[in-house]
């Protein structure tokens, strides 16, 4: 079982942010957004992004690799199915 638990954020050191044990620098929705919104040209990862805003507010992780993207261009592997299992669980955790 993954165990999350509450941080505050890093960079405002006012909101909260839900983290697991592998995240090293807590940082909330609102100090990431900025760099999250850069628009992808690519159809194929349009698509992969394309998932509830909600996510992206809910899992610093998610927003992490959107991130990573953004500024690279590119994603491995891992990262792609990384990003694709953390969703499939967030999408059953909702049901
Ligand atoms: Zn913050």
């Amino acid at each position: 079982m993954r165990v999350e638990y509450k941080q505050k954020c890093v960079r405002c050191k006012k909101n909260f942010v839900i983290v697991t044990r592998n995240t090293p620098y807590p940082t909330c929705h609102e100090c990431q957004k900025g760099q999250m919104e850069k628009e992808i040209t690519d159809p194929e990862m349009k698509k992969f992004f394309d998932i509830p805003e909600k996510f992206y507010t809910e899992n610093q992780f998610l927003r992490n690799i959107k991130i990573s993207y953004a500024r690279y261009g590119q994603l491995t592997e891992k990262q792609r199915s990384a990003f694709e299992k953390t969703v499939i669980k967030m999408k059953e955790a909702k049901e």
